[in-house]
């Protein structure tokens, strides 16, 4: 049997404009499930051969190679399937943090069908350096704790993430101010979600907007 298409929000921003806060509060709610793929990497355990991959990559603040990462991730999102934490019928999913770069986004064509990114935008790139650093310390997290890795960060955003906005349906792309409180910003997310969830709902299966209509 065909792997079943999950239809999939994508939530698209540079490092510290707030993909993973967003991300979290919209897996609160009933009709979402989140995954963000940092945590996911965060979660392994270091000394597993792939925890040291994660811990080689990211202590530089590059990316673990695709391969490696489309291959976690789907069995990842299969295992989610299976213990029924992700129910692909009822729930839209909410991507936080790959694709990562255009190659990613070609490898995950045949498990996901995108119905709408949320790229959340900030032109102020020494608030994000700020808000990084602030979360390093609380966190510790290894990856932005030095200001060169942080600056790594953003180099490979640039490089290698930013396209990844031009291999999608310029439609689909909703640009939504990532400064302001964590309220604020949910407020014009949440606009840009809740009719793409409206979508996946009323068609569970290829979430094209032709399905019946709620009554
Ligand atoms: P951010 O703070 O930018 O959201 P993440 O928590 O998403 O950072 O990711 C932390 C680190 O995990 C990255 O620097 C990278 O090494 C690794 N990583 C996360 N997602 C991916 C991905 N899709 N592809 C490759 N590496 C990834």
């Amino acid at each position: 049997m065909a792997e079943p298409m999950y239809q999939t929000l994508l939530l698209f921003g540079a490092p510290g404009a707030g993909k993973g806060t967003q991300g979290k509060i919209l897996g609160q709610i009933p009709g979402f499930f989140h995954l963000s793929c940092g945590e996911m990497f965060r979660s392994l355990d270091i000394h597993s051969e792939l925890g040291q991959i994660f811990y080689e990559y990211s202590s530089r603040g590059e990316l673990v190679p695709d391969d490696v990462t489309v291959k976690m991730w789907a069995e990842n999102i299969r295992a989610q399937t299976i213990l029924s934490l992700y129910k692909p019928h009822d729930d839209l999913l909410i991507l936080d943090g790959i694709p990562r770069n255009v190659e990613q986004a070609k490898l995950m064509e045949k498990y996901i069908k995108v119905l709408g990114i949320v790229h959340l935008v900030c032109r102020d790139k020494e608030a994000m350096v700020k808000r990084l650093r602030r979360r390093a310390l609380k966190e510790n997290r290894v990856d932005d704790a030095k200001e060169e890795v942080i600056r790594n960060r953003w180099r490979v955003y640039e490089q290698d993430t930013e396209p990844v906005l031009n291999h999608y349906r310029s439609d689909l792309i909703h640009e939504v101010d990532a400064v302001g409180s964590p309220a604020s910003v949910l407020q014009h997310v949440l606009e840009v979600v809740v009719p793409i969830q409206d979508t996946h709902f009323n068609n569970p299966i290829d979430g094209s907007e032709t399905g019946p209509v709620k009554a």
